[in-house]
């Protein structure tokens, strides 16, 4: 395990004058690059060949320089880690980076300094900590069923990792989830092991929000003690199950042999009733208190993805705990962030706001690890 006393040894020599933001080009790299020259540092990005292209196109939003990987686990080689270091780089960490690096990888074997606190990482990467750390923020979650034998309701089955909803489905019976399962496994969408480690969790229907939080631990909040920021939120674009009623008019879904699809395709912006931000607020300040007792405390950008009912109650089914692809939407602040801020500030931008308030206080140790 890196300890966060080496990560603290590797910041103290680095040249604060010199620092270089770096991630991975996927998932919000152009918001995070974008933000962070606007705040004034280098820039630098990690890709595979074919995204060159895209991370070149965009002058305003292309890093400084890219190093090209065929494989985004040689980011763990340690004479790629010698090559960062010696750019005085701070990760930043994305869904992607997760998903590709592992979370336990990044936290045995990445000795680069990270913006955040790693030991998020695994918590978020995990279904049943990510339920264990919603419950202890109390905040309602929907009921799970330990066997299908149990269901009794309609129900989404998951599988783990953050694959974007990739094979999902809906049942709502213990006959149905069979065939629906097997149907998964036979087209290989699904492996044996992710299949018999599926939750099965109560489906909420109503709107899903997905609140952008931040807290930073350099700013004063209305305790005192750091502040909790909501910069902007989003609603992700699934397909197929956002458009699903366009075909609906040929027949039911069942007839036409169609099943809702929840894989992640994109974002679109949504405002919540301003009776109800009171609640979302707190959401997010519960969930970054309980935060603390169970690893340290998260720092920096995190999402609270929720349902609202009909009843107008919110219902959390999932913890993103860094950076979330749906802050995208809001390279130049949102209808949140121009409340706070008297300058355009996404969410990249705002990382990069942080670690300079952190340079200028010498208080970097609290921001990274
Ligand atoms: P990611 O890591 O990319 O967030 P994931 O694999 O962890 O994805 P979830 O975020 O839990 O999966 O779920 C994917 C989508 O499925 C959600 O965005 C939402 O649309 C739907 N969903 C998940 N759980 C529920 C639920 N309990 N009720 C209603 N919809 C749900």
């Amino acid at each position: 395990m890196i300890s966060r006393e080496e990560i603290n040894k590797v910041v103290s020599k680095y040249d604060k004058k010199k620092l270089t933001i770096a991630t991975i080009c996927s998932h919000s790299a152009l918001q995070i690059f974008h933000g962070a020259k606007m705040e004034g540092f280098r820039t630098l990005g990690i890709c595979t060949p074919d995204r060159r292209e895209l991370y070149e196109s965009y002058p305003l939003a292309s890093p400084d320089s890219l190093l090209e990987v065929e494989n985004y686990k040689e980011v763990l080689e340690p004479e790629f880690q010698e090559k960062l270091l010696k750019q005085n780089v701070i990760m930043v960490p994305h869904g992607s980076f997760v998903e590709y690096v592992g979370a336990s990888n990044i936290h045995e074997k990445f000795s680069v300094p990270m913006f955040g606190n790693r030991e998020s990482l695994g918590w978020e990467s995990s279904r049943k900590k990510v339920r264990e750390w919603i419950k202890k923020s109390s905040v309602k979650v929907p009921r799970e069923f330990r066997h299908p034998s149990e269901i009794e309701t309609v129900c989404i089955v998951k599988f783990s990792g953050a694959k974007g909803g990739r094979g999902f489905f809906l049942t709502s019976s213990e006959k149905d989830y069979e065939k629906k399962m097997k149907m998964k496994l036979d087209e290989g969408v699904i492996t044996k092991t992710e299949s018999e480690n599926a939750t099965i969790q109560e489906f909420i229907n109503g709107v899903r929000y997905y609140p952008h939080y931040f807290y930073s631990p350099l700013m004063k909040g209305r305790d005192g003690n750091g502040r909790i920021e909501m910069l902007s939120i989003d609603r992700r674009m699934e397909s197929n199950v956002e458009e699903i009623y366009r075909v609906m008019a040929a027949g039911t879904l069942q007839e036409l042999n169609i099943n809702p699809s929840y894989v992640v395709t994109g974002n679109a912006p949504i405002t919540i009733r301003e009776s109800l931000l009171p609640e979302v607020l707190n959401i997010g300040k519960r969930v970054r208190e309980s935060s603390v007792s169970l690893f340290g405390g998260i720092v920096g950008p995190y999402c609270v993805e929720m349902v609202c009912t009909p009843e107008l109650e919110l219902y959390a089914f999932e913890i993103s705990a860094r950076i979330v692809a749906g802050t995208n939407l809001y390279p130049l602040g949102s209808f949140l962030s121009a409340y706070m801020f008297k300058e355009p500030m996404s969410t990249g931008r705002r990382i990069g706001r942080e670690i300079n308030i952190g340079i200028k206080e010498k208080k970097l140790d609290l921001l990274i690890y």
